[in-house]
């Protein structure tokens, strides 16, 4: 790592970039980015993400050119002052229901209604939950197998009807 993460405070966390010797403010983006797994991390923060959580990307490893840690940290923490944390707020989710597939080769599907504020019912499909060396790991759907989508299908036209008939 061409850096390191420095505490000067009790409540302040700062990225210090060893190639020019400067500090980036990284609190509200720790913060944010705790929020998130390896595989559900906005893509915008994708590689601050690894920074953080993982020490590096192979990305600036690959590229080893100066300041790139500490301008992909600058340009998250940018981004996050425009954005701000709260395009979506997750307390006006209401989940109508949820079930997870029998099938789990591939992890166990889990699928849920949501509706947000006052919006129309809609189909989460994932995470998918599976375990190793019995942790709990989450990953995302990513693609359906024939069974998982038949399973789905049934769901939504059996006793989900409701929300989507
Ligand atoms: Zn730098």
């Amino acid at each position: 790592m061409a850096g390191r993460i420095v505490f000067p405070h009790q409540d302040k966390i700062r990225y210090h970039c060893n190639d020019c010797n400067d500090y980036v403010d990284i609190q509200d983006l720790v913060e944010f980015l705790k929020n998130y797994g390896l595989y559900d991390s906005p893509n915008d923060y994708y590689q601050a993400w690894k920074i953080l959580r993982l020490g590096t990307t192979e990305y600036v490893r690959k590229a080893n050119r100066p300041c790139l840690e500490h301008k992909i940290l600058q340009s998250a923490v940018k981004k996050l002052q425009e954005v701000g944390t709260n395009d979506l707020d997750d307390s006006k989710d209401s989940v109508l229901d949820e079930d997870s597939s029998p099938y789990s080769d591939t992890g166990q599907l889990n699928v849920s209604v949501i509706a947000y504020a006052d919006g129309p019912p809609k189909l989460q499909i994932g995470p998918r939950t599976y375990y190793k060396d019995d942790e709990l790991f989450y990953r995302k759907a990513g693609r359906l197998s024939r069974d998982e989508l038949q399973w789905i299908i049934g769901l939504v036209n059996g006793k989900w009807n409701q929300y989507f008939g």
